[in-house]
């Protein structure tokens, strides 16, 4: 028996043989991430994320929108991801999606400036986010909601993780104490929302902060803070990078 041969397939057109001739050695630009900060342990059938490089034209879209549109990173990651609904996202995967599509788009190489908070120099810097940054995953026995325990009054609350398209719900401290309630799923077993509404009003502060904390997680995810050497002064600090938009505004 003849093995069957694999023909690579022209169009017919010289033209989109040309073009394609002309792409075919150059460098990947999408890849599949199966190492989110959450391990994917809360999207249902989770099975990889692919993400793709920026076009010139998402990052013109991007860059002409920044200032008036606080969307644009969800409208961003649904150009550039495939596998998980960007709406499901939690934030600690969002941001690392984020650093991976700048990564794939722009290289490895991210510069910025920065002020020496002691001596005001302004210093260019630049690091390798995925070799610099530390990234944290949750651990293998994390779960969704999971319970924390109020020390005031001393019993046990349920928290959710907050989603992708739940975040403007969470956009400034003001609004995390009046959208709490969605994220506490119960309290000392009681998930009635009305309960829980009325019990959030009346909490202590230590208990509320408790909450607050449970559901952000915010030691999950990737680190934005790096270790910081002012080459004018010898200062040395903690600096963060802005993990937002601003990936992409400079390149
Ligand atoms: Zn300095």
């Amino acid at each position: 028996m003849s093995e069957n041969k694999q023909i690579v397939g022209g169009s017919g057109d010289p033209r989109e043989d040309a073009i394609n001739a002309l792409f075919a050695g150059s460098v990947e630009d999408s890849m599949t991430i199966t190492d989110l900060p959450s391990k994917g342990k809360f999207y249902d059938g989770f099975n990889g994320v692919e993400i793709k490089a920026l076009t010139f034209l998402d990052e013109q879209t991007i860059l002409t929108a920044k200032d008036n549109n606080k969307d644009i990173v969800a409208k961003l990651l649904e150009k550039c991801i495939e596998g998980v609904d960007v709406g499901d996202l939690l934030s600690m995967d969002k941001l690392y999606l984020l650093m991976k599509v700048r990564e794939l788009s722009y290289g490895k190489d991210y510069s910025f400036n920065i002020i020496c908070p002691n001596c005001n120099a302004d210093i260019k810097s630049s690091l390798v986010l995925s070799e610099h940054l530390n990234m944290n995953p949750v651990p293998d026995d994390m779960e969704d909601p999971r319970e924390v325990q109020l020390p005031r009054l001393k019993v046990t609350a349920k928290v959710r993780f907050p989603r992708g398209r739940e975040e403007s719900f969470l956009s400034s401290s003001e609004e995390v104490y009046k959208n709490l309630y969605r994220f506490v799923v119960s309290i000392n077993d009681n998930s009635d929302p009305v309960f829980i509404s009325k019990a959030l009003k009346r909490m202590h502060i230590q208990d509320i902060k408790t909450l607050i904390a449970g559901v952000n997680e915010t030691e999950y995810g990737v680190d934005p803070k790096f270790l910081f050497e002012c080459p004018e002064c010898r200062h040395t600090d903690t600096m963060a990078i802005p993990m937002d938009v601003g990936f992409f505004s400079v390149s």
